[in-house]
């Protein structure tokens, strides 16, 4: 199953979580309960290579 990172909206929690694409649907926060909770397509992966990908520039979409 595909890992998906989420930021809840009401509390900005962030977690990630390893569920299949229909579970997304029934998925709350697990601090606060809420079911607003965004993608967070951003942040994954990026994190990490961010450390591995220093001093390289593979590509620098914003410079
Ligand atoms: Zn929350």
């Amino acid at each position: 199953m595909p890992i998906y990172d989420f930021i809840c909206t009401d509390c900005q929690h962030q977690f990630s979580v390893r569920i299949s694409y229909a579970e997304k649907k029934n998925l709350v926060c697990p601090e606060c309960k809420s079911t607003n909770l965004k993608e967070d397509y951003s942040g994954y992966g990026t994190s990490l290579s961010f450390k591995s990908t220093k001093t390289s520039n593979v590509h620098r979409p914003f410079t």
